[in-house]
């Protein structure tokens, strides 16, 4: 617990009631001020995070009861790293705070009597969980004065930050890898935002992303705003455990790419128990990713502390990420708490997808399909008890993915007439249904 004291950013006339003190590498501990604009540490390389004082903050949230709170990503904000009230006033208003769905259709298909689904899928504005952490990019930007941000993106980071930038009156700059689903890039100019695609997968244009904000000063969200970035992720952990009535879950199951969620996921549930508002240590952390992209996964069946790249090959490109910056911090994370990492082929992710939507009507991306392909894994080898409380996140929509998904069978038109209508209706009843294919395909 930190004994530092919190104080106002220069120039800053209103402060949050944020109970930041500074950054402190993951690695060798070495801490360094709030306002720095490092992002890694300049002795050994690794990343920063935000510490607190948590005594303070344990106080400060006793001072403002729940029911008086913004329901928005600013709900816990003292547990979040922006001080400046003005930057925070301009982003993520309407973000954060997802439902989370009870899944009895998808429970009783998988043997689990208390599912859940944490709905990230319709994260405001861009219906993913990354608006959680653009916002505090963004938000971090605002805090610094500065005008233009950028990112590097398999999708779902640029549409949060073409989307979240354009509210804030900043020009958004948006790097994409070689392969991702063109929604995704073609939603980030309708938003306004300049797109580059990139000759080379994700950590390659991550590396070089590096040496562009280094060449030219500006911000990235995801690069030298990461140790804030990082912080929005925690935000999903104090929702679910709020909404489940300040009872933590057993099993959270997610989908891993970077490793930002699922090690945040770990900080904030370490968060709720140092504040003493819930019991948090008997939750498990499960990751889920693509056979062909899984280095965290790996090393965590394998027991390993580093992962080992990987070139991805998966249809799940919004989880193609060989070289996981955060991936040690999720295997540290993972062990902690006996969780576990598994893994789904593509044929299963799309299965996963089909499954979600047959059950409970959510229509995800890969990256959710992984998530609960890997679910049904766990839940056949007997990894939950029935009345455990098992929490799925769901952290992206799949209308921004859809014309990547397998094609289903497209029947002929008809005459428009009523003898052809009823017998292709007798043909449609006829026909298989999606959960038996994702049955079919999931149990195979
Ligand atoms: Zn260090």
């Amino acid at each position: 617990m930190s004994t530092q004291t919190a104080q106002s950013p220069p120039g800053s006339s209103q402060r949050t009631r944020s109970c930041a003190t500074g950054l402190a590498c993951h690695r060798c501990d070495k801490h360094y001020p709030l306002q720095d604009t490092i992002f890694a540490c300049p002795d050994c390389g690794k990343g920063l995070d935000v510490v607190y004082d948590y005594e303070l903050a344990a106080r400060h949230f006793r001072d403002v009861p729940v029911s008086e709170r913004p329901q928005n990503i600013w709900h816990f904000e003292e547990l979040l790293p922006i001080v400046d009230a003005s930057a925070q006033a301009r982003v993520g208003l309407h973000s954060g705070y997802t439902p989370l769905i009870r899944a009895d259709r998808l429970g009783a298909e998988l043997g689990l009597g208390n599912l859940f689904l944490k709905d990230d899928s319709t994260s405001r504005p861009s219906l993913s969980y990354k608006d959680r952490v653009v916002s505090m990019s963004v938000a971090r930007l605002l805090e610094r004065g500065k005008t233009e941000i950028g990112c590097v993106s398999t999708g779902n980071v640029g549409t949060a930050v073409a989307s979240m930038a354009a509210k804030a009156g900043v020009a958004a700059y948006v790097f994409y890898p070689n392969r991702l689903e063109n929604t995704k890039a073609r939603a980030c100019m309708a938003l306004g935002a300049k797109v580059c695609q990139v000759e080379g997968n994700y950590d390659e244009a991550n590396r070089r992303c590096k040496e562009v904000a280094q060449a030219t000063g500006m911000d990235f969200a995801n690069i030298t705003l990461r140790p804030f970035y990082a912080e929005g992720a925690k935000t999903a952990a104090f929702e679910i455990v709020e909404q489940l009535d300040w009872q933590a879950p057993d099993h959270v199951v997610t989908a891993a790419a970077g490793g930002t969620l699922s090690s945040r996921l770990h900080k904030g549930l370490c968060e709720l128990q140092l504040l003493g508002l819930s019991e948090t240590d008997s939750t498990r952390i499960h990751i889920a990713q693509p056979s062909g992209c899984n280095p965290i996964a790996t090393a965590i069946v394998a027991e390993e502390a580093e992962v080992r790249p990987v070139t991805p090959e998966t249809a799940a490109h919004s989880l193609a990420i060989g070289a996981p910056g955060d991936g040690y911090l999720v295997i540290d994370a993972v062990l902690k708490r006996g969780g576990t990492g598994g893994f789904a082929s593509d044929p299963e992710i799309f299965a996963g997808i089909d499954l979600l939507a047959a059950t409970e009507g959510l229509l995800t991306e890969p990256a959710g399909g992984t998530t609960i392909a890997v679910l049904e894994k766990l839940a056949a080898a007997g990894r939950f008890s029935p009345d455990e409380t098992v929490v799925a996140i769901i952290t992206g929509n799949g209308l921004k993915t859809l014309d990547d998904h397998p094609q289903k069978d497209w029947p002929d038109k008809v005459d428009c007439e009523l003898d052809a209508m009823l017998a292709a209706l007798s043909d449609l009843k006829a026909g298989a249904t999606l959960i038996d294919s994702a049955r079919a395909q999931l149990h195979a």
